[in-house]
């Protein structure tokens, strides 16, 4: 029987502890070989053919397991996650989820944004996420940089187990002053939507000007809407061609770019590869709000994924929203967006792992990570014999290491009464 199908065997410690792991003992790679990993000072030290035998008393035994580079995710909001509940709303589009999210909004306080943020934060990391891009709404009114309060604190309290990068999510009611506040707190990058504001080019100028005079990147949210006309991503990626590596630009969504022509598509796609602009893809959230106009033949909503992937460009994939007014569903998971950019952006298993883990990690500026000499110990390993069989089935028995160390664990126990079985 092959070892996957047999009872658990794991031998070693399954608590979480946050303690650091010498060796991950005859774990499987994604081309099938069985190996022995070893980690020091949070990083892989060496990949060698798996030894047998029985694992030391601090390693830990991974027989069974399939050994992958820990997702990451690029593109969240902590600050809404987990709030759809609370909030009620009706189901529609991104307008309507606007509407809902700024009726809500005078209601939130730090501490409850806090609260939500935190949970969302570990339902990742329990499914494997070790690091997360978040966005954060500058909030209007009296006091707009509560979000900013709450996810701040939350990054403090999670520093050991997860790394958290934030966006400044800027409406264009929000004043400069605002803004710099935030970063001035801690913020790491300016965002924003001006494809929804009444002048997109003013409110991206605007936006960009603020991230130059700081020296700091960008996280756009672009696009998102199915109209081929509205294409501020090509103005982005024109307007950032001399910027630094210092100051990395991401455009998140890019809905719009899946439905223009093809002539057009390639000069925008050869901008995007030029200016070194990442691009985020939402497949969840940009299936949900998009194509409620569209009774038949409802668009997907995604960008154009395999054109950007075929010039080069990095590519990751995120959630977007969870369990909020904009995405009613969503587990906080990243094989749950491979699935969906299996199914909905034709990518083959490999890539959409890619996309939601080197990629994403690529596009967020973060060191690479992964089972190789010299990469960050930010690893994965899953109850599964393959990486297509991971993405289809999900299995809920996971170990998460986040620079060498052991973060969470998770593990299902299941039974049916057919005999034999269970
Ligand atoms: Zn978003």
């Amino acid at each position: 029987m092959p070892e996957h199908d047999g009872p658990p065997t794991l031998r070693a410690p399954r608590r979480a502890d946050g303690r650091p792991v010498p060796v991950l003992h005859n774990a499987t790679l994604e081309d099938g070989r069985r190996v022995d990993v070893h980690l020091a000072d949070g990083l892989v030290t060496d990949v060698v053919a798996a030894a047998g035998g029985d694992p030391g008393p601090e390693d830990l035994d991974l027989t069974g397991h399939l050994l992958l580079t820990a997702p990451a995710e690029p593109h969240a909001h902590l600050d809404k996650a987990l709030s759809f509940d609370e909030i009620g709303p009706p189901m529609g589009d991104l307008r309507s989820a606007i509407r809902a999210w700024d009726d809500h909004a005078p209601q939130l306080t730090v501490e409850s944004i806090a609260d939500r943020a935190r949970r969302a934060a570990l339902l990742l990391l329990e499914n494997g996420t070790t690091a997360v891009r978040t966005h954060v709404n500058l909030l209007r009114g009296d006091a707009p940089l509560r979000g900013v309060h709450a996810l701040l604190r939350v990054r403090q309290e999670l520093a050991d187990v997860m790394d958290v990068q934030l966006v400044a999510l800027t409406p264009f009611v929000v004043p400069d002053a605002v803004l710099h506040e935030a970063l001035d707190l801690g913020v790491d990058l300016v965002g924003g939507h001006p494809h929804s504001t009444p002048d997109p080019s003013g409110d991206l100028q605007r936006l960009l000007a603020v991230a130059r005079s700081r020296g700091i990147g960008v996280d756009m949210h672009t696009d998102e809407q199915l109209n081929p006309a509205m294409l501020t991503l090509e103005e982005l990626a024109l307007s950032v061609r001399n910027w630094p590596g210092s100051m990395p630009v991401t455009a998140g969504h890019c809905v719009s770019l899946g439905t223009v022509a093809p002539d057009v598509l390639a000069r925008v796609v050869r901008a995007v590869a030029e200016s070194r602009v990442g691009i985020v893809t939402l497949p969840i959230t940009n299936l949900y709000l998009q194509g409620w106009d569209h009774p038949v033949s409802t668009p997907r909503g995604l960008t154009a994924v395999r054109a950007l992937l075929d010039a080069g460009v990095r590519v990751g994939a995120g959630a977007d929203n969870v369990q909020d007014p904009y995405n009613p569903v969503g587990r906080s998971d990243a094989l749950e967006t491979a699935m969906l950019l299996v199914a909905a952006a034709h990518l083959t298993p490999e890539e959409a792992y890619h996309a939601v883990s080197t990629g994403a990690r690529e596009v967020m500026s973060l060191p690479p990570a992964g089972v190789g000499c010299g990469a960050q110990a930010d690893l994965l390993a899953i109850r599964s014999p393959t990486l297509r069989a991971a993405i289809a089935t999900a299995p809920a028995d996971r170990l998460v290491l986040h620079r060498g160390r052991l973060v969470a664990t998770s593990r299902a126990e299941r039974s049916t009464s057919f005999p034999g079985q269970g």
